[in-house]
C-alpha cells in the first residue's frame, strides 16, 4: 500500500536541475562528459539530464545505454545476481568521464555489474554515480556522487519513481509490501 509522497513532479525537476549544476561544478564543465542510462528509468534520467547540461552549458554530452536485470536462481534476496543484458554505448568511453544514472541505489549490485560492463568497453576516464533516490541497504562499497533523495527505508518498503516518459507522471513514493 501507499505510504507516503517522497517528491512531487516540481522537486524531481529541481533535484535533476541541481544534480547537472553539481556534475558541471565538480567536472569543470561538461567537455569530456558522457551519461550512461541503466535500462529502465535511468535512461530518461539520463537524456534529462543531458537537455539540462545543453541548457546550462551549450554542449551536447553523448549518451548511453546498459540494460542490467537482477536474475534469482532462488528465493533468496543474497543470491540474486544481476545480469548485462544489453549495451547501447557509441561512443569511445576511453576519452570520457562518464556518469551513470540510475532510479534507485539499494544494495549496489546493479551498479558494480554496470562497472564490469563499462570496463568490458575500455577505460573511462573516471566513473561517476547519480541516483534520484538512495535507500540505503548497501551490500557493497559502492555509493552515489549525486544523490536526488536520501530516503532511509525499511527493506520491506519499495520505492515507486515513475517518470513521465515511462508513467505518464514525474512522482516519487514510497510503499509497503
Ligand atoms: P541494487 O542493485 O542496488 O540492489 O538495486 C538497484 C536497482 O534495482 C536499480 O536499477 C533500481 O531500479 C532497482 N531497485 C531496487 N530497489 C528499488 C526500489 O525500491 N524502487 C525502485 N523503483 N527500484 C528499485
Ligand atoms: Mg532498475
Amino acid at each position: 500500500h501507499h505510504k507516503a509522497q517522497i517528491l512531487d513532479a516540481h522537486e524531481m525537476k529541481r533535484a535533476m536541475t541541481r544534480i547537472a549544476h553539481e556534475i558541471l561544478e565538480r567536472n569543470k564543465g561538461a567537455a569530456d562528459l558522457a551519461l550512461v542510462g541503466i535500462h529502465t528509468r535511468g535512461i530518461p534520467l539520463a537524456e534529462q539530464l543531458a537537455q539540462k547540461i545543453a541548457e546550462l552549458e551549450g554542449i551536447q554530452v553523448p549518451t548511453g545505454k546498459l540494460d542490467i536485470t537482477l536474475y534469482r536462481d532462488d528465493l533468496s534476496e543474497i543470491s540474486r545476481q544481476p545480469i548485462i543484458r544489453r549495451t547501447e554505448i557509441n561512443f569511445d568511453i576511453g576519452t570520457k568521464k562518464i556518469v551513470l544514472l540510475d532510479d534507485v541505489l539499494f544494495t549496489g549490485r546493479t551498479i558494480r555489474a554496470a562497472l564490469d560492463a563499462l570496463t568490458d568497453l575500455g577505460r573511462p576516464k573516471s566513473i561517476q554515480l547519480a541516483v534520484m533516490v538512495d535507500r540505503g541497504h548497501r551490500e557493497l562499497p559502492i555509493r552515489a556522487d549525486y544523490v536526488g533523495k536520501n530516503l532511509p527505508t525499511s527493506k520491506t518498503e519499495v520505492v515507486k519513481v515513475k517518470l513521465a516518459e515511462t508513467d505518464g507522471e514525474d512522482v516519487v513514493e514510497l510503499w509497503e509490501l
